[in-house]
């Protein structure tokens, strides 16, 4: 347990993010850990790196909506303070407290108070005995032997209460070192890509490392280290859990077709307005965007409601059957509209609201496809033109 959440042991997997404040300035870093919380995070990590930041989080921790871990660099006298300050568990990194005995004097503090620590390994700070080891490389072995060499400090004083993180920044570094770790403990993994950098590539990278291991079943709780707004983090870490279906839809799922020479409507501009106009709500609905009232209804007939580009107009459809059709201008709002009728009251709810509407709705659409068949014809995309042309020039 870390504070009221779970961690491990077939708990749901959490998302982990981390203040940028200063942990001394309690109301800024309370503040960020409220918006943390609202994006998705499940708990929160702030820097204990003087006295004054233990001071912050005997301020904090009462206060705060989630269980926060205190982050602790190279002296183990703030994992003390820390402690004393109440913090729900200490993220410890073995690279920079060397001295076993400080690390014990830790483990038995912490193991008085039921307070987990995290053996957090980074690949960049290696201790310089295992770098050497290794043929002065950061192996996934050396970071592996990194966090049993800690583990072993805690046997010795009969502290358990581990979780253990080997991060790198480089995505198939921290890969194999999750899964040879993951093949030698069973303790609970926190499972990260550090310094990703900046989004999109830092999260590409983060979420390619971490959705490759939590598909082998690898990970218990994760986090997005982005050099972006930590509220970035937080949220991306939700939405990778709820896209491999391994917490709860909280969010919309928006879904668009990547548009193509059959749409009748900038499909790019309407799905971003519509990411951005549903924005926070909590509305865990799938939601489809598409081009084309030709193929995109049907492609999109699973999604709990969506909206198909006509001529100039939208044709907006609840489970795949037409339901009413709105001028092109309204179609995110009528989406919006439509999303909190369906979550508040169900999709029967709302086919029975548009019992009025939908079989004009129907003919509207067919029109819209038939025109849209006639203009652009059955290759709206010009292949076969293109291939002909190929085949012309290879000749
Ligand atoms: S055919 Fe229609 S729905 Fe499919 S990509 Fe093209 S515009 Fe979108």
């Amino acid at each position: 347990m870390v504070g009221d959440v779970a961690v491990g042991g077939g708990a749901p997997i959490t998302v982990q993010s981390m203040t940028v404040t200063k942990t001394a300035d309690h109301e800024a870093t309370l503040q960020q850990i409220y918006a943390l919380a609202a994006a998705g995070a499940d708990i929160v990590r702030c820097t204990c790196n003087e006295p004054e930041a233990a001071e912050g989080l005997a301020r904090i921790v009462p206060r705060s909506p989630v269980p926060i871990v205190a982050d602790i660099h190279h002296q183990y006298r703030r994992a003390l303070e820390a402690l004393e300050a109440g913090v729900h568990c200490l993220r410890l990194n073995p690279g920079n407290i060397r001295n076993p005995e400080h690390i014990k004097l830790v483990a038995r503090e912490a193991k008085d108070r039921n307070v987990p620590i995290r053996i957090g390994v980074n690949g960049g700070s290696l201790h310089p005995d295992l770098y050497k080891k290794y043929g002065d490389k950061v192996t996934p072995e050396a970071m592996v032997e990194s966090a049993l060499q800690e583990i072993a400090y805690f046997d010795d004083v009969g502290f358990d209460l581990i979780k253990i993180s080997v991060k790198a920044s480089s995505v198939p570094l921290m890969i194999e070192a999750y899964r040879q770790l993951a093949e030698v403990t069973d303790h609970p993994l926190h499972l990260g890509v550090t310094e990703a950098g900046p989004p999109p590539i830092g999260t590409l990278k983060a979420t390619a490392g971490m959705a490759t291991l939590l598909a082998e079943g690898i990970g218990d709780t994760i986090r997005y280290s982005l050099t972006a707004d930590p509220v970035e983090e937080a949220r991306a870490g939700r939405q990778l859990l709820e896209t491999l279906g391994l917490r709860e839809r909280k969010n919309v799922d928006l879904i668009a077709c990547p548009s193509c020479g059959r749409a009748e409507v900038d499909v790019f501009t309407i799905a971003q307005d519509a990411m951005t106009a549903f924005g926070e709500r909590k509305i865990p609905l799938q939601v489809a965007v598409m081009g084309c009232v030709v193929n995109g209804p049907g492609e999109a007939r699973d999604a709990d409601l969506g909206i198909a580009a006509g001529n100039k107009r939208g044709h907006l459809f609840v489970k795949g059957q037409n339901v009413m059709v709105v001028p092109e201008d309204e179609m995110v709002d009528t989406l919006i509209e439509w999303a909190e009728f369906i979550h508040e009251h169900g999709a029967e709810a709302a086919l029975d609201r548009a019992v009025a509407t939908k079989d004009a709705a129907k003919r509207a659409a067919d029109e819209d496809r038939d025109r849209n068949l006639d203009v652009r014809g059955d290759d709206a995309n010009a292949s076969e033109a293109v291939i002909a042309e190929i085949r012309r020039s290879a000749n």
